[in-house]
């Protein structure tokens, strides 16, 4: 027997038709880089959106098309979320950080049909322009004022063509499964690969996402996406925010730019933001270096690559911000595990207090995780064995878009491998040891880079680190620390390892460490662990010594 209520499908319309009755005065403020302060409201957002959903139609667009953008966070950007997905195309999110073939690759893969973007990366796309042989247009995000000279062809103004539009749109009736976005992984090998997102998939994450052991939003909130919307749409920020009828605060060009962050937050009252470490820590060495508050932020959401244990206790201990340590991937929306209190972990002080704040959390409400063995045998909660960390669930990746090759993107059973490895305890509170890949293998033992790059910077005079595995004689794999020293003269290689003494396992201890000036990232600001081996593939220790 069936229930007996509605069915009404979950799409992002409905999110946007509730933002705009129930929270049409709610402000939305964002930098761009004409207007230092940029502010409307729900109201005017979505009367836009209207607007541009009409553009749409007008330039032509087919009705299930794909349209990129390449934008900063920012209003603008935000419109073109709604209007794009609730008109029932595809909204293509393109990291302008990538290389420009990169850039075309993925603009070639989706067949995207315009490209929106913001006039700082008009110059990126003009190499490329040619090759992307799909795309029928341009729209360049700013006004008539501030068009940019380009050799690009079919070239429009964005102020322009919603000035000549209509305020009222027929948003169609959307089946829940219809595409709405469409994001590409960063893959460390290969051609990037397509996920596409839906609008029941993005509802029921905004959902997960507010939850009170989420990100606990609500409509007294201020939120700031440090993370940016062409990245796994902010983390679903745009949409959850909307949804609980947050203030919006969007940071635009100046996102990596820490006294704007925090002019954002202390002026517009950002209670709560989000983003990777390596945006975070140079917001906490600025309010440090100036001695000013972060009032009124009280969570930061951080993920993305694991957050280091002394970032987390500063931000509690100076700005009485809590970190909520997250880990997802592109693939799973991507919020897979959030680390917030459970009756086991309340009151916990000290080693283990620290402990837990290291865990990258418990599974969110729709989502089911698995650690399994190199022979696919399920392994323990034990919080000890650590194996290979699976995945399904209501927002997680079924297939990829179009893949290369045609592979599928889940086991036999259902389930999607992360590529991380991972344990899990008794309570379900994960810890990323290492993506697979980057494990080190130490005599057949396992060490966790993670665990000592966390390490290395709880000390004063570390700025980042990294720790990869380099060929041993004697024991397969060694550690070498490769370190950014906060001052030059701070620290030595000897006084540095003195540091991991009694903090992990003795064997773990690095080999050795190399001072550099910077370490390379990747496009999504992580890390890039695979561009650092390159880097020190002629690497050999200097001595060999014993580890047992
Ligand atoms: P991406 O799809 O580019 O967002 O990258 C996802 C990958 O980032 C995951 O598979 C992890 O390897 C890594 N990652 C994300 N969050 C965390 C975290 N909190 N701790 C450790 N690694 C993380």
């Amino acid at each position: 027997m069936f229930g007996l209520m509605m069915e009404m499908p979950l799409s992002l319309t409905g999110i946007m038709h509730h933002g705009e009755r129930s929270h049409a005065r709610q402000t939305i403020v964002s930098v761009t880089s004409t207007n230092a302060r940029h502010r409307y409201t729900y109201a005017d957002c979505f009367r836009r959106v209207r607007r541009l959903a009409r553009v749409l139609d007008r330039l032509g667009t087919t009705t299930d098309a794909r349209i990129a953008t390449l934008a900063w966070n920012d209003y603008r950007h935000l419109e073109l979320y709604y209007a794009i997905s609730c008109s029932g195309r595809v909204c293509h999110t393109v990291n302008p950080r990538l290389f420009a073939e990169q850039i075309a690759y993925i603009i070639n893969h989706a067949e995207d049909e315009w490209v929106f973007v913001d006039p700082q990366f008009v110059a990126a796309l003009e190499p490329i322009g040619e090759r992307c042989s799909k795309v029928r247009g341009y729209v360049v995000m700013t006004d008539a004022e501030h068009m940019p000279v380009t050799t690009l062809q079919n070239v429009h103004c964005y102020e322009t063509l919603l000035a000549a539009e209509a305020d009222d749109y027929a948003w169609p009736d959307l089946d829940e499964r219809t595409a709405s976005g469409l994001c590409y992984t960063s893959g460390t090998t290969g051609n990037p690969k397509g996920v596409l997102y839906s609008h029941r998939s993005s509802v029921i994450m905004a959902y997960a996402a507010a939850l009170p052991d989420a990100c606990a939003l609500s409509a007294i909130d201020g939120i700031l996406p440090i993370v940016p919307m062409f990245h796994v749409n902010a983390w679903g920020l745009p949409f959850a925010g909307v949804m609980v009828g947050a203030k919006l605060v969007f940071p635009g060009p100046k996102l990596g730019d820490p006294a704007t962050l925090a002019d954002l937050i202390t002026e517009e009252g950002v209670t709560i933001s989000a983003g990777v470490p390596t945006v975070c820590l140079p917001l906490l060495a600025h309010t440090l270096a100036t001695q000013r508050s972060l009032q009124p932020l009280n969570r930061l959401v951080i993920g993305g690559s694991a957050c280091p244990l002394s970032m987390m206790e500063e931000f509690r201990d100076r700005h009485q911000v809590r970190v909520i340590h997250a880990w997802g991937m592109t693939e799973m929306s991507p919020l897979g595990t959030i680390n917030s209190q459970t009756a086991a972990t309340v009151g916990l002080t000290g080693a283990a207090l620290a402990e837990q704040m290291c865990s990258q959390g418990r599974a969110l409400p729709g989502v089911e995780l698995k650690i399994t063995d190199e022979e696919n045998r399920e392994l323990a909660w034990d919080g000890k064995n650590a194996g290979a960390l699976k995945v399904r669930g209501l927002w997680v990746c079924k297939d990829y878009y179009r893949p290369e090759g045609g592979g599928g993107a889940r086991d036999d059973e259902g389930w999607f491998a992360t590529g991380d490895v991972a344990s899990i305890d008794a309570n379900g509170f994960i810890r990323i040891t290492d993506r697979a890949k980057d494990v080190i293998k130490s005599g057949g033992e396992w060490i966790s880079s993670i665990d000592l790059e966390n390490t290395a910077v709880g000390h004063p005079a570390v700025a980042e680190a990294a720790v990869i595995g380099v060929h041993h004689p004697k024991w397969q794999e060694r550690p070498l620390l490769v370190v950014v020293r906060t001052s030059e003269a701070a620290i030595t290689k000897d006084a540095l390892l003195s540091w991991f003494d009694g903090k992990v396992a003795k064997w773990w201890i690095p080999d050795d460490v190399v001072f550099v000036e910077t370490l390379p990232h990747t496009a999504t600001g992580k890390l890039s662990k695979l561009e650092l081996r390159k880097q020190f593939i002629d690497y050999q220790f200097p001595t060999v010594h014993d580890v047992t």
